[in-house]
């Protein structure tokens, strides 16, 4: 089981020319955007990553998440657990054009020239991994609140809380 934090920065090119792995886990806190999505601190977010050059020479990295957080029921807004996996493998690149270049299956990851920000990377795919809308199983949801909640507070809410989908909105690659 993991257990040392991981590190928040590395240099993306040398650590794909070594192939290596980076290894951590991280706490909802410590990641500022993804916290707000979320119904409270508790949890844990294991990371394994590995970098690697393929055969035409990209430097690659394989991401893999699993997190177990907090978030809201949608119908009644208590919080409840919610598991995220994630698994994805991104093309490193230094430049906007290289990104656009890139072939269409890989997704690009634009990397800073020295070190790159690990937990920034883990926070984007973290957001990208969330269903829009979470619900507890019906048994479990507090229906005596779901009650309680007036329709027009709810349409006001949903009007001043942009939710998960702006974030994800402004993390979309632009696909032209
Ligand atoms: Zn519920």
């Amino acid at each position: 089981m993991l257990t040392d934090p991981l590190p928040i920065t590395l240099d993306m090119r040398k650590a794909a020319v070594r192939g290596a792995g980076i290894s951590g886990v991280l706490k909802p806190r410590d990641l500022r955007r993804f916290r707000t999505l979320l119904a409270g601190d508790e949890g844990d977010i294991s990371v394994q990553m590995h970098c690697f050059r393929d055969e035409d020479g990209r430097y690659l990295v394989r991401v893999e998440i699993e997190a177990n957080v907090q978030v809201s029921c949608q119908r009644c807004l208590e919080a409840m657990p919610e598991h995220l996996s994630s698994d994805t493998t991104l093309a490193v690149v230094w430049t906007d054009t290289e990104a656009a270049n890139l072939p269409t299956y890989l997704e690009p990851f634009i990397a800073a020239e020295t070190t790159s920000n690990l937990w920034e990377l883990v926070e984007d795919e973290l957001i990208l991994s969330m269903r829009s809308f979470s619900y507890h199983d019906t048994a479990q949801c507090n229906r005596t609140a779901v009650a309680f909640v007036e329709p027009q507070l709810t349409a006001e809410a949903a009007a001043t809380n942009p939710g998960p989908f702006s974030v994800l909105d402004q993390l979309k690659p632009e696909k032209k």
